[in-house]
């Protein structure tokens, strides 16, 4: 099978991040609730030069080098790569990809491609399963045909499809993947 799997936020703590750098940077103190739309563009929270400081960080990448592994995402990654085909796609631009690799290998992320999509999600590739948290993504995952694994966050809550299941950790997807008693999936006898 093929497993996509997402970075910011899925993989990697980046709304974490984002909130540490704000808090040290520019003394802005926010709880990860303030995070109801995925565009911080659209926080009211935020002000116009705290909000600049930030996307200059993602812009120039430096955001990206700090951010810790969300726990779990590493053993689980391993165990879906003894099968399965395990694709990175993230929508950061293609400007951070020396950002991104320099991360996932000082952080052991395991993977067996990584791919720069910053439109589609899908683009072309036959995804079995997709783990994803952006709310317009994991739309246009599940309408192509794939099953979604929505990691919850405060800026998915309204999103659902019948292609979808909403997880709330790295445990959600390990078991969900990999569960513990197969009676659920056996034909009756
Ligand atoms: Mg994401």
């Amino acid at each position: 099978m093929i497993v996509g799997v997402d970075i910011d936020n899925v993989i990697a703590d980046t709304e974490k991040e984002v909130r540490r750098v704000l808090e040290n940077d520019r003394g802005v103190s926010l709880v990860r609730e303030d995070f109801r739309h995925y565009a911080i563009e659209n926080m009211p929270e935020l002000s116009k030069d705290d909000l600049e400081y930030v996307l200059d960080r993602f812009r120039d990448g430096s955001i990206f080098l700090n951010v810790t592994v969300i726990v779990g995402a590493r053993e689980t990654l391993e165990r879906l790569m003894q099968k399965h085909k395990v694709i990175l796609v993230t929508s950061r631009p293609p400007s951070v990809e020396a950002y991104t690799r320099k991360w996932l290998e000082k952080n052991c992320v395991p993977f067996h491609e990584l791919h720069f999509t910053p439109e589609s999600k899908v683009n072309g590739i036959p995804y079995d399963l997709f783990i994803e948290d952006q709310d317009n993504f994991a739309c246009e995952i599940a309408e192509s045909g794939s099953y979604v694994l929505l990691y919850d966050a405060p800026w998915n809550q309204h999103v659902s499809h019948d292609s979808m299941e909403r997880v709330f950790s790295w445990d959600d997807i390990r078991k969900f993947c990999f569960p513990p008693c197969a009676i659920g999936h056996s034909e009756t006898k």
